[in-house]
């Protein structure tokens, strides 16, 4: 029987795309105009027809006020934006745009999808991510796997068979950055470190452009463009363009006729830009960028010079004094032989196409961007604080990843201790994110000193479990992080999916946006129920394990080999069981033997 179909989904903040494998290769999907570039943007018509796409960024110049851009940035926000006289939160607006890409790939294929890889910024914090997961819901797919940018860059990337390479990943899209490291050998990636920034993007050299045209143009007329929602919009929309032909182009001009009125008289827009000059503008936040790579370079204990490759990600990457920056700053040429712009959209492909068991090379040891940790009293700044951030998995640990550390109370009869989790670098937790909190109760009576083990089990999604156990009492508490998930409990999601169904039934994309046929939302959601989070996560782990296992199987001797393999055999029947609390059992045995191979 065929693998089932699992596709891949570069769900970007400025555009989107969607990727299988054929005949062993990762290939993107065009729409029906034939671009495989889908804008990240949704909007209404003037009749109140939904426009996912193309039409709806057309329509951003003068409707912005029906039109929504960018929504990736809000991703684990709790808010909401407006379309007509609707409210949607994030994840729904996200969710029309990958309904859009699913039927474009259901159509490409000739049958139904159901399951998805979707990337998100190596940067998203675990609410982003969980945000993003409910989004595939929504539009009727299981997220099997979400995975980050750069990663998956690095998948479609052909390695050297034997030697071992340092890829280094620049990703600058429309919206995020990343710069990672990954260390390719024998076929097999591992990130080893990876840095970035979620507000900086093309989108921000957008933006400056627009600045300075509009003060030009003010200094000149005595009108700023940016006072009218239309002008503003239209200037940036030229602002783009201009950008982006200066990318091939040293000179060019924006031209804009009628984009205001002064004293009756209509303004006309005409000016011309120079290269140099948009490079002194963004030049600041190039230099970031490599700020992020130098940490990322001594994260991951890689000197410049080590680097093999770079492989560029993201339009934005395609910006000349990009190029510059990056040779002056590793002294090598830096190219992309894949269209930056598809790299993650093909990887997350690969990705799926490995999950569904198709043989494609490479295999992922992925890492958590941030360090992850709890609130505990400690020293800080030289003196006892409760602020202290107690770190449980350090930042560039591989996933998936399972601490467990041991807290006391500080008081006597302590029947309660808050767990305020956290994640960032900083040693005081006031200036890192708080990404969850619970209280475990009904501890025993006893001294100061009872013991609290508190158990971190990050998943390959980067979805965080956290557990408390009294160690005496054996009681315990969780809480999976998805404080976004929280709020978006079952029936709220069923209530969206049907909100989706009668928007989406006005859909006026020209081109790639079809109404999934009545009735096949059932199907949809039956399958983003179906397994539960800890068992997932359960799974997930078994599935990393078992490759690391097999990878280490070879090289050892015939008592271990055996020993090893009987205990494959014990995980393959908790998996089978599918008993969470056995597979984790099996895998912490299986784990300190892996780990004594893979040393040895
Ligand atoms: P992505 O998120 O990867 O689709 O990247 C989108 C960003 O790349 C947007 O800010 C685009 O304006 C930018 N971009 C696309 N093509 C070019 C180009 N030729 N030169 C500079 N920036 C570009």
């Amino acid at each position: 029987m065929a693998e089932e179909t699992i596709i891949g989904i570069d769900l970007g903040t400025t555009n989107s795309e969607v990727a299988v494998i054929r005949d062993g290769r990762p290939v993107v999907l065009p729409g029906e105009d034939g671009d495989p570039i889908l804008p990240s943007v949704v909007g209404l018509d003037p009749q109140g027809n939904l426009l996912v796409g193309k039409a709806a960024r057309n329509q951003y110049v003068l409707a912005p006020e029906r039109t929504i851009r960018s929504i990736k940035r809000k991703m684990g926000e709790e808010t909401t934006v407006a379309l007509g006289d609707q409210k949607y939160t994030p994840q729904e607006i996200s969710a029309i745009i990958l309904r859009t890409l699913k039927r474009r790939a259901e159509l490409a294929l000739g049958h139904p999808v159901s399951k998805a890889v979707i990337t998100v910024p190596a940067f998203f914090n675990d609410g982003q991510r969980q945000a993003t997961r409910q989004a595939g819901e929504l539009a009727g797919l299981e997220v099997v796997r979400i995975i980050n940018e750069p990663t998956a860059a690095v998948l479609t990337y052909d390695p050297h068979p034997t030697e071992m390479e340092q890829l280094l990943v620049y990703d600058l899209g429309g919206g995020t950055f990343d710069v990672s490291l990954a260390q390719v050998e024998n076929g097999v990636v591992e990130i080893r470190a990876s840095h970035g920034d979620t507000q900086l993007g093309g989108d921000d050299f957008d933006q400056l452009l627009m600045d300075y045209i509009c003060d030009e143009f003010r200094e000149e007329n005595g009108v700023d463009l940016r006072a009218a929602p239309a002008s503003k919009a239209r200037v940036l929309r030229a602002a783009e363009d201009a950008k982006k032909r200066l990318s091939s182009e040293p000179v060019t001009w924006v031209e804009e006729e009628f984009i205001a009125e002064k004293d009756g008289r209509p303004l006309n827009l005409k000016m011309e830009l120079h290269r140099h000059d948009f490079e002194e503008l963004i030049r600041p936040l190039l230099l970031k960028t490599l700020t992020c790579l130098d940490q990322a370079l001594s994260d991951g204990k890689v000197q410049a010079q080590q680097i093999s490759k770079v492989v560029l990600v993201g339009g934005a990457t395609r910006t000349p004094l990009i190029h510059k920056l990056l040779e002056e700053r590793l002294g090598r040429p830096v190219h992309s032989e894949i269209e930056p712009d598809l790299a993650v959209a093909m990887g997350a492909s690969v990705q799926g196409g490995l999950i569904a068991g198709i043989d494609l090379g490479p295999i992922l040891v992925d890492i958590t961007p941030h360090t992850l940790g709890i609130e505990a009293l400690g020293e800080l700044y030289g003196f006892m604080s409760e602020h202290h951030f107690s770190p449980i998995i350090e930042r560039n640990t591989p996933l998936p990843a399972s601490r467990t550390e041991i807290y006391s109370t500080v008081h006597d009869n302590q029947d309660g201790a808050d767990i305020r989790i956290f994640q960032g670098e900083n040693p005081d937790t006031r200036y890192n994110t708080l990404v969850g909190e619970f209280k475990v109760e009904g501890l025993a009576e006893v001294p100061a000193g009872n013991q609290i083990l508190v158990r971190f089990d990050l998943d390959l999604s980067g979805i965080l479990k956290v557990t408390a156990t009294e160690r005496a009492t054996g009681l315990a508490k969780h809480v999976v992080i998805d404080s976004a998930t929280e709020r978006f409990r079952k029936r709220q999601r069923s209530d969206a999916v049907d909100r989706l169904d009668a928007v989406m039934s006005t859909a006026a994309e020209a081109g790639s946006l079809a109404l999934p046929a009545p009735g096949s939302g059932g199907a949809e959601e039956a399958g983003a129920e179906s397994v539960d989070p800890e068992l997932r996560t359960a799974l997930e782990a078994a599935e990393a394990m078992r490759t690391k296992a097999e990878r280490v199987l070879p090289s050892a001797n015939d008592e271990d080999a055996e020993e090893l393999r009987a205990m494959l055999e014990d995980l393959s029947t908790a998996v089978n069981a599918g008993s969470a609390e056995r597979i984790r059992a099996t895998l912490r045995e299986l784990e300190d033997l892996v780990f004594y191979l893979e040393d040895a």
